[in-house]
């Protein structure tokens, strides 16, 4: 069932989402009580001229909330102690706008500065950043939803796209989940981010220059689609399958543990899924995560990252795919990003591929 949705404004004025699982819920009765700042202007886009770049720079951002005490959670549902982002005292999924934005449309003051100097333009950073809540329980976890809970988040986070694509020079829409600490979270509360991008960024970039050239090179063939279908033919980095998705760890692979799950057919967003599709994600993606947290025998930290096709030039290019990965490369130890790898881009993985494909197989 498509989940139902309603929309409230919170006291700021930022737009707040909620996608229900069951009608008549009545969330939209409760008003935010709240007296709240103005939200801050949009960042700043500087243009890195020796890399061919974008960089946001949104110093407001330092100011966000870190790590709050349990009782005073930002995304819990509002009770009659503490008035949370979430004006009604319960939600299944809950979508709204970020406080504390890395892209935004709010007025920039002094105007839009065009140039710090010949060789940096700059840009006022318009787009938009939305917080995704994916339970109203605080202590629980992606990998504890339940497959239907699952399959509203990607109901919510299609409608996302589907909106945010239209948004005045968006490039891209990327949803995404940091989880755990080590990771830099900044809230307990499970919950995910959608970033609408102002300008491609820099690995969709790189992912469209190598899907050309694969086309140019095969008379038109998808690049990540003859990836898949090479994966799905070897089966030794494959960690699991049903009808309508694969999760298999790429061949290259650059964190010691990562997993790509992606549609058998080409699809170029969240949008584009059928329902059979959107159902049979949930089961395979829990699979995974659960394998994750089974590695080490605790919870692994993760990024989560929805790769889907630009909204301009390049869409038809585009394969929907989740990548999933890990810094944790052992029990105790963390992957750093460190010499080669920040200042290089060179990456030097620790975890052969096989292995850990292996090791996720095994792993429940
Ligand atoms: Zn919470």
């Amino acid at each position: 069932m498509t989940p139902i949705r309603s929309t409230v404004k919170l006291s700021d004025g930022r737009e707040l989402i909620y996608f229900d699982e069951t009608p008549d819920s009545g969330r939209s009765a409760y008003a935010d009580t709240r007296e709240l700042p103005p939200p801050p202007p949009a960042s700043q886009l500087r243009y890195d001229p020796l890399v061919d770049e974008w960089i946001a720079v949104a110093a407001h951002r330092q100011t966000r909330t870190f790590l709050p005490p349990s009782d005073a959670c930002p995304l819990c549902p509002t009770n009659s102690h503490f008035a949370s982002e979430i004006p009604a005292p319960s939600y299944d999924v809950v979508v709204f706008e970020n406080q504390f934005p890395s892209f935004s449309y709010r007025e920039v003051p002094g105007g839009d500065i065009t140039e710090l100097t010949d060789m940096v333009p700059v840009k006022p950073g318009y787009g938009r950043c939305e917080v995704v809540c994916f339970t109203s329980d605080h202590n629980s976890s992606f990998g504890a939803l339940t497959p239907a809970r699952v399959r509203t988040v990607v109901d919510a986070l299609a409608d996302r796209t589907t909106e945010m694509s239209q948004l005045p020079g968006v490039a891209q829409v990327f949803p995404f989940e940091n989880r755990g600490v080590e990771i830099g979270v900044t809230l307990h509360h499970p919950h995910g981010q959608i970033y609408a991008y102002p300008t491609v960024p820099p690995r969709t970039e790189a992912m469209l220059r190598a899907a050309r050239k694969h086309a140019e090179k095969t008379g038109g063939r998808n690049l990540y689609a003859d990836v898949l279908a090479a994966e799905q033919e070897a089966k030794v980095r494959v960690i699991g399958a049903n009808e309508h998705w694969t999760a298999y760890v790429p061949a290259a692979a650059r964190w010691p543990f990562e997993v790509q799950i992606a549609p058998h057919r080409q699809v170029l967003d969240l949008p584009g899924l059928t329902d059979d599709e959107r159902d049979a994600f949930g089961p395979l993606y829990l699979d995974v995560l659960h394998r994750f947290d089974g590695l080490f025998g605790k919870p692994m930290p993760y990024i989560s990252a929805w790769h889907q096709a630009v909204v301009g030039e390049g869409r038809d290019l585009g394969y929907l795919h989740l990548q999933l990965f890990s810094i944790r490369r052992a029990a105790d130890k963390l992957k750093y990003l460190a010499g080669s790898e920040s200042a290089m881009g060179a990456f030097v993985s620790d975890v052969v591929p096989e292995k850990a494909a292996q090791l996720l197989r095994d792993a429940i």
